[in-house]
């Protein structure tokens, strides 16, 4: 659960400042990621935990009012997952993070999840859950035939045996700097050929594809047999970005996973998270398959 609180400036150690009412926004990666793949079209079963306060009965009613199937999301004594966002007048976020539920997600709770998503053609994963959980499930996904998508964030550095259980990789550059442990940033260099460096490399580490988004300038798809297409972001009246990320990589895993062509999917992905940006909030802002194609009717394809 998002609790976002507006500020004049903020607080700096020892100081008490005045702020807004909250906003109380659904959230977490995971979550919003699930909510974009069925508002993409798709069918979603959602597996992770809340806690047993009242945010997580909110976030159970929010997936589910999406149409994503939470069956295998458990409840957990405590709090749910957490951030505690405040934004200055000059829109600048300050978030902490406190795991809650997420946190207690262990390895052995995949037990229960593997039965229940037996018919699923592929598992997206993130980095709110405990590393060694999120590891545990890409291997056996992987081992079971299911396509593994995994958004590596918050980013912290893969053990190198994780990459070759990776169907598609999806991240940002700060993400794409943890993984690659600051390597290509450091260079000098022009910064197109430092992106397209950092795509290549990942790709090489041993997963089949990478999207690497970035951010307002778009993103670039690189895979195993060579192939790489770079697409510019749509543009649009920045209103908050929030989400922006999660609903990119919500609707090209489900596009993908409907069969849609690799350039197709970065086109409505980056449609989908272009939308969401006009739009203040997280899951509310993300947009429908309908509305994305309706943005998209008449626009060009945005191919560098
Ligand atoms: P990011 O996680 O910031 O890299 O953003 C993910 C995707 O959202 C990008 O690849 C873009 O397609 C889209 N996006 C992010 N920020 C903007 C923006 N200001 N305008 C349009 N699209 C954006």
């Amino acid at each position: 659960m998002d609790i976002v609180v507006s500020v004049k400036q903020h607080p700096l150690p020892g100081e008490t400042i005045h702020g807004s009412e909250p906003m109380y926004s659904p959230g977490g990666k995971g979550a919003n990621q699930a909510v974009a793949a069925a508002k993409s079209g798709i069918k979603v079963k959602m597996a992770g935990a809340v806690g047993t306060d009242g945010h997580g009965r909110d976030l159970m009613a929010s997936l589910d009012g999406y149409g994503v199937d939470t069956g295998s999301v458990a409840g957990k004594e405590g709090s749910s997952g957490l951030a505690f966002i405040t934004v200055d007048e000059a829109g600048e976020n300050c978030i902490i993070l406190s795991p809650g539920a997420n946190g207690k997600m262990y390895p052995e709770e995949l037990e229960q999840v593997w039965p229940a998503i037996e018919g699923c053609s592929a598992v997206l994963l993130q980095n709110e859950i405990p590393l060694k959980t999120t590891l545990a499930a890409m291997k056996e996904a992987a081992k079971r035939g299911q396509r593994v998508y995994f958004n590596p964030a918050p980013a912290v550095e893969l053990p190198e045996n994780a990459y070759a259980a990776i169907h598609c990789l999806i991240l940002n550059e700060t993400e794409a700097d943890t993984l690659l442990g600051g390597r290509l940033t450091a260079e000098e260099g022009d910064e197109t050929a430092a992106e397209i460096r950092s795509a290549r490399t990942l790709v090489e580490a041993g997963v089949q594809s990478v999207v690497l988004t970035l951010g307002a300038k778009g993103a670039i798809y690189a895979d195993k047999s060579g192939e790489m297409i770079r697409v510019k972001a749509f543009a649009v009246e920045a209103v908050d970005t929030t989400a922006a990320g999660d609903t990119f990589i919500g609707a090209f895993a489900a596009m993908r996973e409907s069969g849609e062509t690799v350039e197709n999917s970065l086109r409505f992905a980056s449609a989908a998270a272009a939308l969401t940006v006009t739009k203040s909030g997280a899951q509310q802002s993300i947009p429908v398959k309908e509305e994305v194609e309706l943005f998209l009717e008449g626009r060009s394809f945005l191919l560098t």
